[in-house]
């Protein structure tokens, strides 16, 4: 078939059989092509143009795309068995578990795995009420944990909760990053504390250092548990295997997913220490998941860990976060009025605009030049930048060079915006 005719045929069926809006939506940011294939940084849509995936499925591409490792893994495991019976022990859904225990910090020892983020999430919150017997869990503003009921109640932001109220009763909002907001509504009711370590969708927002270690102190001073979300942070995103990693800081439950499948397998899980366990011990079946923990995620997310130790891609997420956070630092300095902000840790990176019409420029030129980038989703100031940890310097000159262009784009419009 004509490229032409599949690209719109897929836009008409988007329309109308998903969401007409959406389609709209992604027309107005210059998104029109269908993806056909994929591979490392690269994906290539159907009138053959390449574009640098920027965007990175939110964070789940931190190996960029079909990494030979993983797809050999899964391979190997479609061929054996992809699910399992459930009822006698699999290999690999032990095996990742272990494994988990020792790349997460502390004494964290356990893990539940379901398929995606929400669901790590649901989980934690759910073990953290059976293990404290309390109802009450402290959560941020313009935090994003998921948006299935119960993770819903802990995301922070009105827009996506609002038309599903009421929502699960005692989840309480403070503002992100200060201490003395948690201190004022804690107290011996409160089951946990759920944070992420750097806000994602809130416009990749770093708290001060001492934030993470004040959440840990207060919630020991009140038997409250910490649950770190780790689901976009996680797995060497932010320069460490973890973000709470940069802190010291150990959660009593840590959830994890996206870049956890090697983007090639969904999958999230939680973890947790073996004393906040005990409820899920007593009853074994108290939480459980048809598909999760299935045979063939578990193995993309074992080759997917033992790549980013082996290929060393924390380190290199810190060094070429730390060149791509200096050349648009650059930019911002030689068009004034443009970007406000540019922030992250490792490759984890917010470009906050100065105003929000003159992402719309410099989201379409940068699409034009292929590069992939989109805002944060609770921040439509913030332009995010999560490439895959294996991207070279020689793609993020060009993607530096794209923004160079994209950015004098908007300046020179200032005027007129
Ligand atoms: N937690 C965090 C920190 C996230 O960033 C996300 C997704 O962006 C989620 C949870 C939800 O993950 P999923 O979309 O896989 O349900």
């Amino acid at each position: 078939m004509d490229n032409k005719i599949t690209g719109n045929k897929t836009a008409f069926y988007y329309e109308q059989y998903m969401n007409p809006a959406m389609v709209r939506l992604f027309r107005l940011m210059g998104l029109s092509s269908v993806a056909q294939e994929a591979s490392g940084c690269m994906i290539t849509d159907q009138d053959g143009k390449e574009y640098i995936d920027c965007l990175g499925g939110y964070g789940v591409f931190s190996l960029g795309h079909r990494h030979p490792r993983v797809m050999e893994a899964v391979t190997l495991q479609l061929n054996k068995m992809p699910l399992s019976s459930k009822i006698l022990f699999d290999e690999s859904t032990g095996q990742l578990a272990a494994i988990l225990s020792t790349i997460t910090p502390g004494d964290l020892q356990y893990s539940f795995f379901g398929n995606s983020g929400a669901e790590a999430v649901e989980g934690a919150l759910k073990l953290a009420r059976a293990y404290t017997g309390r109802k009450k869990v402290i959560a941020t503003v313009n935090s994003f944990h998921g948006k299935t009921m119960g993770a819903l109640s802990a995301t922070g932001r009105n827009l996506f909760r609002d038309p599903f109220e009421p929502l699960l009763a005692g989840f309480v909002h403070v503002p992100f990053g200060i201490t003395d907001a948690v201190e004022n509504v804690i107290d011996t009711d409160t089951a946990a504390v759920i944070v992420e370590p750097i806000q994602g969708e809130g416009g990749i927002i770093v708290p001060p250092d001492d934030y993470l270690p004040a959440l840990r102190k207060l919630c020991d001073t009140y038997k409250a548990l910490l649950i770190i979300d780790e689901v976009q942070t996680g797995l060497g995103r932010t320069g460490a295997m973890f973000a709470c990693d940069h802190y010291g800081v150990t959660p009593d439950i840590l959830t994890t997913a996206k870049a956890l499948g090697g983007g090639i397998m969904p999958i999230g899980a939680f973890t947790a220490l073996p004393e906040v366990w005990q409820p899920y011990i007593i009853s074994p079946f108290l939480h459980t998941s048809t598909f999760g923990g299935n045979p063939m995620a578990c193995a993309a997310a074992i080759a997917t860990i033992t790549v980013i130790i082996e290929e060393g891609l924390c380190q290199q997420s810190t060094i070429k976060g730390e060149y791509l956070l200096a050349g648009l630092q650059r930019i911002s300095n030689d068009f004034p009025g443009v970007i406000r902000e540019v922030r992250g840790k490792g490759l984890m990176i917010g470009v906050e605009l100065c105003e929000e019409g003159i992402g719309g420029v410099i989201m379409a030129e940068l699409i034009n030049q292929g590069v992939l980038v989109a805002y944060t989703l609770n921040n439509p100031k913030v332009i995010r930048i999560e490439p895959p940890l294996i991207i070279s310097f020689d793609l993020i000159d060009q993607v530096l060079d794209a923004f160079d262009t994209s950015v004098e784009a908007a300046y020179n419009l200032l005027d007129d915006l």
